[in-house]
This record gives structure tokens, sequence and C-alpha cells, in this order.
């Protein structure tokens, strides 16, 4: 007999690969040109010239056994340490080589780190909307996921409504800012409400609660937004990086885990993480991508396509009536749906080649996902499709 759990996973796909599926159909049927596939987070500008380049010199002058050997579980201890140093100049944490656990992306910094802190019964807060697959995640660390939601409006965190949720099942909580599906980034004020209440409750029910902050998108932003650093105002936080954003390889594999030495035990925290990823199978993080990585940390993408994208299709969806959310950084844009049901609007765009995320799997109702990491072109030509699909809702609802 299989894992009914395992097979419910496999046969409810995660819809954001349903939809980009569906397009390449639909590609192939009408031309790529007609379709606006607005699904996927693949960044759409190539990773900046020194990526290429330093994986170049590697191949051509790095001892070819070693760069492609297994490095040890934690990753090379020299790329450790350059990274340790960059998380020291650029945040001003102290980071200590020992405590960094190099990975194949957040996505496994993400399931690693769960499995490593989590015991059944235990609680993990997930902040919606939120990126889907951490329900998956938690579930497979033996912990059950409890749903806080954003305010509504601007998507800020809730304090309200996050002190409310904690309990002595608590044991962590994820926090994504820059944010996915939303765009948005949590300010300071709330970071350090957000310590404040974490400190309080560590206090009253006697166990720490870790905040796991899933980073993917920091150095993804727009006009001078400061994505605040969560280890400089809460003690207790593990940060799970990943280079498939900032420097455009999603499919290359390749990111981080980093445990401050202010985290309680954080010795002890690690070599769990340690145990984790080797009991999740991932031996070692891609080896030449580690030693690309050490080289290129740090590096900030080009801004300029994502940032076009983002100024047509928040100005140009207000201008034609829809609700929008105003992207501070990552690629989204969060647009309330016309109806109630964000799927049967997601169905309704679908007629006019619009190929939307309903918000449902990222934890909230009557939204739907746009993900700008496209060409300029395809928003310019998408504008007249999203103004007759509010023109039709108009005319048929009195919107
Ligand atoms: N976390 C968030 C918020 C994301 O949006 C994504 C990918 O889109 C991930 C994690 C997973 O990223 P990775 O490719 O590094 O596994």
């Amino acid at each position: 007999m299989i894992s009914q759990e395992m097979l419910m996973l496999g046969k409810n796909g995660c819809i954001i690969r349903e939809i980009a599926e569906y397009s390449r159909q639909r590609s192939a049927q009408i031309g790529g040109e007609n379709v606006f596939d607005f699904s996927i987070g693949n960044p759409s500008i190539p990773a900046p010239a020194i990526v290429g380049e330093t994986m170049q010199k590697l191949l051509t002058e790095a001892d070819p056994i070693a760069l492609h050997a297994y490095t040890s579980a934690q990753g090379d201890l020299t790329v450790r340490q350059k990274l340790a140093q960059n998380i020291k100049t650029r945040f001003g944490v102290e980071a200590d080589p020992a405590l960094i656990y190099m990975t194949s992306g957040a996505s496994a910094s993400l399931a690693i780190s769960l499995k490593a802190i989590v015991n059944p019964g235990d609680e993990v807060i997930l902040l919606a909307p939120f990126f889907t697959e951490y329900s998956v995640f938690v579930q497979n660390a033996g912990a059950q996921s409890v749903i806080v939601q954003c305010r509504k409006g601007d998507f800020e965190l809730d304090i309200e409504a996050l002190e409310a949720a904690i309990n002595e099942k608590t044991r962590a909580i994820i926090v994504n800012s820059p944010n996915n599906p939303t765009g948005v980034v949590f300010s300071e004020e709330t970071i350090r409400a957000m310590g404040e209440v974490l400190r309080k409750k560590s206090a009253k029910f006697g166990r720490s609660i870790t905040v796991i902050a899933d980073e993917p998108y920091r150095e993804l932003v727009y006009e001078d937004t400061q994505v605040p650093y969560i280890p400089k105002f809460y003690e207790d936080t593990i940060v799970c990086y990943s280079y498939s954003k900032s420097l455009s390889l999603p499919g290359e594999r390749i990111g981080y885990i980093f445990v401050p030495t202010a985290v309680p035990d954080a010795q002890t925290v690690y070599t769990a993480i340690c145990g984790a990823g080797r009991s999740l199978g991932y031996i070692c993080a891609p080896s030449l991508l580690q030693q690309t990585v050490a080289v290129c940390d740090g590096v900030l993408p080009d801004m300029t396509v994502y940032s076009k994208n983002r100024t047509l299709l928040y100005e140009g969806l207000k201008e034609i009536g829809y609700e929008v959310v105003r992207p501070q950084g990552a690629f989204y844009l969060f647009m309330k749906a016309l109806e109630e049901d964000a799927v049967k609007f997601y169905e309704r765009a679908k007629a006019y080649e619009l190929l939307v995320v309903p918000s449902d799997d990222f934890g909230v109702s009557g939204y739907v996902r746009i993900a700008y990491c496209v060409s300029h072109e395809q928003v310019q030509r998408s504008m007249p499709a999203f103004r007759k699909l509010y023109d039709d809702y108009k005319k048929e609802n009195e919107l």
C-alpha cells in the first residue's frame, strides 16, 4: 500500500504549475504572443553577467574533480566563510560560517528548517496570503499550519490577529517579505511589533517561537524601499535564503540557511538542521553553484523591466477600475477579483487569454496574483484584454 498522503499531494498538483502547463498548450494552439501568461514566478531577466563568467572560469580553471565532487553536507567551508562575511557587512549581524548550511534553494531551506525545529503536535503560523508550498512543508514536518490573515487592503501583518493565534503549541512562524503573492514589504515598525509579541508569548508559554524568514525576494525592491533584516529585530530568527530570484537561477537550485548566533541553542538548532537535511536526502547543495554564489552573493538584479511592468500594471489596472495592492518588492501584483469566487474569475479571465493565479491556494479568497516577471511587451499587449474583461463584468453586474 502506498502513502495516501503522498498520493494526494501528487494528485493535487500545484495550481501555478497547472496554469503554466495550460499556457504551453494554449500557446501551441494560438501562438505564444496571444497568450498573456502571468502565472509563474520565473525571472524574465537573464542572470547577471558575472554569474556566467564565474561559472565559465570555474569550469576552465578549477580542479574538475574537486569542482564536481560532493561537498560536506553543510556546504563548502570557504563558501560559507565568504557568505558569513557578507552577512556581517551587509546586515551588521554576527554570522558564523559554522552556522550556515548550503541548500538547493528556499524550498529546501524551508523544508529542512521546519523538519529540524518542529515536533508532532506543534503549530506553525502562516501569514496569509503565503507561498503555496508552505503548508506542504509544514505537514511533511509533522506539524499543523495555523493561518493568520494579513490586513485586508494593505496586506501588512496584523499584529493583533497574530497575537490571538499564538498558544502553547506555537513553535514557529514563517515570514516572507518582500511577499509572494502581494509584493508587500513589512515595515520596520511591524517587524519590531511582531518581535515584541513573540517575546511576550514565548515567555508566557515557556518556549521560544522561531521566526523562519523566507527571503528569496530580499534584493527585489522598488524605489527606496528598505527590507528590515529580521535577525536584527528578533533574536530567534532562522534565515532561509535563495538565489533563484535575485540571480535569476531558479532552475539551478541554490540557497542557504543561516542560524544567527543569537538564536537560543543555535548550535543545537544547526545540528538538527544537518540531521533534517540528511533525513530529507539532500546530501549537499550543487557544488558548482556553491562556488558560483560565493563570488556572486549580493550582486543586485537589474530591476528595469520589473519596474516598468510594475508601473504599467499598477497604474493601468487602477485606472481601468481594478482594486490592486501597490507592490514594494518582488514581481507580483495582487488584484481583487471582480467576483467573490477567485477561481471563477480566473476561469473567466482565461477566456481573454489572461492567465492569472486565483488566491485560494495562497490562503486568501477573492484575489488573483499577477506575476509580472514577463516581457514589457506582454504587459503592454495584455492591457486591452484586462480592460475588456473589466468592461464585460461591468455590463453584466453593474460594478
Ligand atoms: N518562498 C517563496 C516566497 C517563493 O515565492 C518561492 C518561489 O517562488 C520559494 C520560496 C521557493 O524558491 P526556490 O526556488 O528557492 O525553492
